[in-house]
């Protein structure tokens, strides 16, 4: 199965059960699993280890980011945890790009904090401010693209061609959760690790909290599966059986997000009250700046399509103001030297009819002037 359309409808099919013909591949609860005899295995043994739903999950998830290996495990930050789990020890050091998740920017306080594990950090324009920060201690780098909130966009290849010639081994991870396979294959472009929150578009539908880990190469499967089995933050079978149903329309909920989100762009970019609106060309990501003169309250308070919540990725469109949800444990200098200003609105725009969602962003920006 080549194409991508095919391998997210069908990859997980056809896989077992033939004795049924099932189309939908089945949901398996079960924990423990019986063993033929002394020193032989069915191939399961334990759930934390291994378990059939998730088994056929984490097939479809490497085949789709192209890796030898996938995890599916139980968020975003728990595939976050599960790289530097396995990866890094106290002492050694990474380079992030400076945009990021709130999470993933307060996990790695945490990491030099409790742990010793230093970072600094590059702002995603030139390799060469990359390439400077690099010590004999690094082991990794960390990109983020499009970054979260303000759609910076880091050429992946231009920094896995700089980096592997500095040193070879030095990792290179990519969080894929804004663009997805559909859009961006870090591994097809040099990367080692690729990290989802599939909470969000994999997922799609604001219902399953899950992350995934997929590893380019078998060098280092053996250290992922031994850290993943002993603290054992799995996916559970229904939550996998969820996104595997999710992945199936995955093509097709990323183009019409892409649609939607162009035309909103389009009617943002001219509008009165919207100083700057950031996207980064395709995916239903945007960020826009509100004039001063307009009340962020007064615009959230009167949306009557987009919901005020804090996520993204899913069919429902929702409106987050990263400041004060996803960016408040950065400091408000730290936010300002990112562009994350009181005033910045992060849309995700989901599958809804698109002149709905345009009229309900005009409406509500209109209704928020000097308020
Ligand atoms: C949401 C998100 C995460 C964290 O994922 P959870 O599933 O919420 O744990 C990590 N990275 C990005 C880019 C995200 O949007």
């Amino acid at each position: 199965m080549s194409n991508i359309e095919t391998q997210l409808v069908q990859g997980a099919n056809r896989t077992e059960d033939d004795r049924t013909g099932a189309i939908s591949p089945s949901l398996n609860f079960s924990t423990a699993f019986r063993h033929p005899g002394l020193g032989e295995s069915t191939g399961f043994d334990y759930a934390r280890v291994s378990a059939p739903t998730r088994a056929l999950l984490e097939t479809q998830l490497a085949q789709l980011e192209t890796g030898q290996k996938a995890y599916a495990v139980s968020s975003g930050m728990s595939a976050i945890q599960l790289v530097f789990q396995t990866l890094l020890q106290t002492g050694e050091h990474f380079i992030t790009s400076d945009d990021l998740y709130g999470g993933t920017f307060r996990y790695f306080g945490q990491l030099r904090d409790h742990y010793q594990i230093a970072y600094d950090t590059w702002n995603g324009a030139k390799v060469v401010d990359l390439v400077a920060q690099i010590t004999p201690k690094t082991k990794l780098i960390w990109l983020e693209t499009p970054s979260n909130p303000t759609m910076k966009v880091i050429d992946i290849q231009a920094v896995v061609a700089a980096v592997k010639a500095v040193r070879a081994d030095i990792l290179i991870a990519v969080d894929n959760t804004f663009l997805t396979p559909i859009y961006q294959q870090p591994l097809v472009d040099g990367a080692d690790i690729v990290v989802h929150s599939a909470t969000k578009y994999l997922g799609g539908h604001n219902d399953i909290l899950a992350g995934a880990v997929v590893l380019k190469n078998q060098q280092y499967v053996s250290a992922f599966d031994d850290a993943l089995i002993t603290t054992g933050q799995v996916l559970a079978p229904f939550d996998s059986w969820l996104l595997i149903r999710s992945l199936k329309t995955l093509h097709v909920r990323m183009k019409t997000h892409t649609a939607n989100a162009q035309a909103v762009v389009q009617v943002l970019t001219d509008l009165p009250g919207v100083d700057r609106v950031l996207y980064p060309g395709v995916g239903g990501m945007i960020s826009f700046y509100l004039n001063a003169a307009y009340s962020v309250d007064a615009f959230l308070r009167h949306l009557t399509v987009f919901s005020f919540a804090e996520s993204l990725g899913g069919v429902e469109s929702l409106i987050t103001v990263p400041a004060v949800q996803t960016h408040h444990d950065m400091t408000a200098a730290q936010r300002e030297a990112l562009g994350i200003t009181d005033q910045l609105i992060r849309v995700s725009v989901g599958l809804e009819n698109t002149v709905d969602l345009i009229a309900d962003l005009k409406q509500a920006i209109a209704a928020s002037r000097g308020e």
